[in-house]
């Protein structure tokens, strides 16, 4: 491969010392994944494809604003354990793991940091791992995604207004996930063992699809509540929904990198 002007692991240490220097900073991006079943359609590396896929097209198109690490990628996992090949980390180690690199990088003098999530169930570990980089360096670390099946935030809008399974059609392997990579990997899908599965809830106060709030959340074991590991509906995925979808992600993204490079890193006030 190579050499990449906006993977951080491609620079030199001399310009990585001169990135560092920079007025604005760059903002540094630490994707984390899953190796997990995603259907009977899809390879188990979809996660970290669309984390790889989006953040590359991010990279190139920030021109110096953004600096990618390399995924890292496994995560919090067991209640995958099911599906054969599943890698699955504890909590302890993927949040030790994680803000260990995060405060790397923060030593460093990166005062904007991005944990990019691509796996809904590190989410929590994500989060954590942000705060004890900001309790511990100073710096400003953040938690984010740039696939819509683990929050659809960045691009809830379009996500709502073009997808074609209506509620409960995006979730995992499902339309979502399935289009992107019929955009992204198209050869690592196989569109005739797609179909719709959703097997989750949807009570007064529980559900697990957006817009609609839900009261209470728990993350079962898959194979409980789902057939070959779909929820959502996989089968109504098309290539031109995952362009459609990366398109924007990258477009928002970008901008938003450049919202979050700019917040100042407020003074704090010791006021014993
Ligand atoms: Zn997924």
């Amino acid at each position: 491969m190579t050499k990449q002007s906006w993977r951080y692991d491609h620079l030199t240490w001399p310009e990585m010392k001169a990135a560092i220097a920079r007025d604005p900073q760059p903002v540094v991006a630490i994707p984390i994944g899953a190796v997990e079943d995603h259907g009977p359609h899809m390879s188990i590396s979809t996660d970290n494809d669309i984390l790889e896929g989006v953040l590359a097209e991010c990279g190139r198109r920030a021109e110096g604003d953004l600096l990618v690490l390399p995924v890292i990628p496994f995560g919090l996992d067991e209640h995958h354990m099911d599906f054969p090949g599943t890698i699955a980390i504890d909590i302890q180690t993927t949040l030790a793991y994680l803000s260990q690199v995060a405060i790397s990088v923060a030593r460093h003098g990166f005062k904007h940091i991005f944990i990019v999530n691509g796996h809904g169930s590190n989410a929590s570990i994500c989060d954590l791992a942000a705060r004890e980089c900001v309790l511990k360096t100073g710096s400003i670390c953040a938690t984010t995604t740039v696939n819509a099946a683990v929050s659809p935030a960045l691009v809830a809008d379009v996500l709502d207004a073009e997808r074609q399974g209506g509620w409960g059609s995006v979730g995992h392997a499902c339309e979502y996930e399935t289009a992107m990579m019929l955009y992204l990997h198209p050869e690592r899908v196989e569109m005739e063992k797609a179909y719709r599965d959703i097997g989750q809830l949807k009570l007064k106060y529980f559900n697990w699809d957006y817009p609609e709030p839900s009261a209470y959340s728990w993350q079962d074991w898959w194979s409980a509540f789902s057939k070959e590991g779909i929820c959502g509906d996989a089968g109504v995925a098309t290539r031109e929904f995952g362009e459609r979808m990366f398109e924007v992600t990258v477009e928002r993204f970008v901008e938003m990198v450049r919202e979050f490079q700019r917040i100042p890193v407020a003074t704090r006030v010791d006021h014993h």
